[in-house]
């Protein structure tokens, strides 16, 4: 199983969710044994020996990796999710899209002071989601050890909004 065939697993999805996005789809990766546990295994990899605290796993196809990536490395799991969907008390953060804003939030009691944390997400488009989700989990004192994407891509300079940040991506396009 290599890299090479995970890359070509992605769906190209022209003109989804609105006209004029590519969108990477991921759903045959997951509908291959070998592929999901492929992709698993390479983010488990980066942290063999690591000391992490929490995965925090980003709504919503973040939630697929990270969850299966938490449960290998044996550490608790962080939604961050869309605002109105956690029940308990959030902090939020809200980001600019072309158009309009998004917003992330996260409970207020998801993390230790000090923990270190390892962010989970399908995709690094323009970084923005990514770099709301960083500064959630700096703002409850945590720290980000590492950003870690199935796929990055890199034309949109998403990792330009993450400066400090380390990013692994093993598929980029
Ligand atoms: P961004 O905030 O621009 O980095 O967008 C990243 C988030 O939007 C991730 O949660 C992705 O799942 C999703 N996303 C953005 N662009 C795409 C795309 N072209 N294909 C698939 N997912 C995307």
């Amino acid at each position: 199983m290599s890299i090479e065939l995970l890359k070509n697993a992605i769906r190209d999805v022209p003109d989804f969710p609105k006209p004029g996005i590519v969108f990477k789809d991921i759903t045959p990766v997951l509908h291959d044994p070998q592929l999901l546990r492929l992709s698993v295994d390479l983010f488990a990899e980066r942290h063999t020996g690591q000391h992490i605290d929490k995965i925090a796993v980003i709504d919503a196809r973040g939630f697929i990796f990270g969850s299966a990536l938490a449960y290998t490395l044996g550490v608790g799991l962080v939604p961050i999710r869309k605002p109105g969907k956690l029940p308990y008390k959030v902090i939020e953060e809200s980001y600019e899209l072309e158009y309009g804003t998004n917003t992330l939030a996260v409970h207020v009691d998801a993390f230790e002071e000090g923990d270190s944390v390892v962010i989970v997400d399908d995709l690094l488009a323009t970084g923005g989601t990514a770099q709301a989700a960083v500064a959630l989990v700096e703002r409850l004192g945590a720290n980000v050890r590492e950003l870690d994407v199935l796929v990055e891509l890199s034309f949109l300079n998403g990792r330009e909004k993450l400066e400090g940040v380390n990013v692994y991506s093993p598929i980029v396009f």
